[in-house]
């Protein structure tokens, strides 16, 4: 048997700071699953030195099992007293994987159907129609309930254009809303309520430039040409413009804060300083001052790349516990991942599932009514497992901006994600 060759992909400083403390395991939620090591960040560590040492190839099939099981959630690198910076080790790792070994059969082909799709706006689109049209006639239910996506999407919806709401008192200026792929097909009513959030606070809201995706999903595939190529249009998109970039999802915020990293320009550096969360424009103070009642009492689901990546759980959390009337309860596995990770849950099922379960089951310890997140892939995930998900701008735009009809019956329509019950058994 050939020795493999000595492969120094990683950044050396990176693979020597970990001292294998161990700190990280718990808030893994591959570890959790299966208490291996080999599934945790100290066993992925020491499997990128030994490839990096040239005692272990990196087409191992161990090897590549241990790395392609991690969900990328990010939560070992908030508890490392070290500060190994694990997303950019993950993802050179990820990059090569994908070029020795391109997934192939059906995980293959549904991320390469995935990424081709998510560059093209009038097809998503499109299939957004499709799948409203499907899911009135309840077509969708042919399919497996693992495919079914949990966003029951209103035909109006997809079908209106944006409008620019009545504007409040605009003396912060111009907000460029991201508008994305996958937002912009099936959760425009999620744009709709943002946009009506900024007016409402003092922002002119912009739907233009519209770039097609932000490059997460390809980054978080291993997709690296790709992820560069739709970062680049992204920044290109927004030449001339000034004023924040506001982004609701919350993975597509991470990557696009991340693009200063990606790309190493200074160009990329200067368009990751404008991008923003709404938790980083709107205040609790205003909404607490301004806001109507919603009466929900909901769990707080924080998004990993919110909270590992963005760093602003705790910002998200207050601005949606300053709502009037709403009850937030914090379940008490905050850190742990819900098993979406793009398209994790399709490629790792079992994982997915695990984590899953057990996010559920927190979400129930709280007594919670509902969820609230602000990531489009955490809503559909956590909505297979029964419950109704709001997106945070929902809850704010039903609290600043308010509606004609209030209540749970109105707040139903404002929905991220939620399922039929009698889809649960599919
Ligand atoms: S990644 Fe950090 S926390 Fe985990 S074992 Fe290495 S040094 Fe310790
Ligand atoms: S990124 Fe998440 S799944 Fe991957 S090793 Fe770190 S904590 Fe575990």
């Amino acid at each position: 048997m050939t020795q493999p060759e000595p492969f120094s992909m990683f950044d050396a400083d990176q693979l020597a700071a970990c001292v294998q403390c161990g700190f990280c395991l718990s808030s893994c939620p591959t570890y959790e699953t299966t208490k291996l090591e080999e599934h945790g960040p100290r066993g992925r560590i020491l499997a990128m030195r030994l490839v990096d040492e040239g005692e272990l190839s990196i087409d191992d099939p161990e090897v590549v099992d241990s790395l392609e099981t991690c969900v990328q959630c990010r939560a070992c690198e908030v508890v490392c007293p070290s500060l190994v910076q694990f997303g950019s080790l993950i993802e050179t790792a990820r990059a090569e994987i994908a070029e020795r070994q391109p997934p192939r059969g059906l995980a293959g082909r549904l991320q390469a159907v995935v990424l081709w799709l998510v560059t093209r706006r009038s097809l998503v689109r499109a299939g957004g129609v499709l799948l409203a049209f499907a899911q009135a006639l309840r077509l969708d239910r042919v399919l497996p309930a693992r495919v079914r996506p949990a966003r029951r999407v209103r035909l109006g919806d997809t079908l209106r254009g944006y409008r620019l709401p009545p504007p409040g008192a605009p003396v912060r200026g111009d907000a460029y809303l991201f508008r994305g792929c996958v937002m912009d097909g099936l959760f425009r009513d999620v744009h709709r309520a943002t946009a009506q959030v900024l007016a409402a606070v003092g922002y002119r809201p912009r739907f233009e430039p519209a770039p097609p995706c932000c490059g997460a999903l390809s980054a978080h595939g291993g997709r690296e040409d790709h992820a560069h190529a739709l970062a680049e249009s992204t920044i290109a998109a927004y030449a001339g413009t000034e004023g924040p970039i506001v982004v609701n999802s919350a993975g597509c915020g991470a990557a696009m804060k991340e693009y200063g990293k990606l790309l190493g320009t200074d160009e990329a550096r200067a368009f990751s300083a404008r991008v923003r969360d709404l938790s980083e424009l709107v205040t609790p103070q205003e909404v607490a001052a301004r806001g109507r009642e919603v009466g929900l009492t909901l769990g707080y689901q924080a998004p990993c790349h919110l909270r590992n990546v963005q760093r602003l759980s705790d910002e998200g959390r207050a601005l949606v516990a300053a709502i009037p009337g709403l009850t937030l309860l914090e379940p008490d596995d905050e850190q742990q991942c819900c098993g979406s990770g793009g398209l994790y849950s399709y490629l790792q099922p079992s994982f997915g599932d695990a984590m899953l379960a057990r996010k559920d089951a927190s979400l129930r310890r709280t007594g919670a009514q509902g969820v609230v997140s602000a990531n489009p892939g955490c809503a559909m995930q956590i909505a297979r497992a029964g419950w109704e998900v709001h997106h945070p701008a929902q809850l704010l735009a039903r609290s600043l901006v308010g509606a004609q009809q209030q209540g749970p019956s109105a707040l139903a329509a404002d929905t991220f994600a939620t399922i039929q019950p009698d889809d649960l058994a599919g």
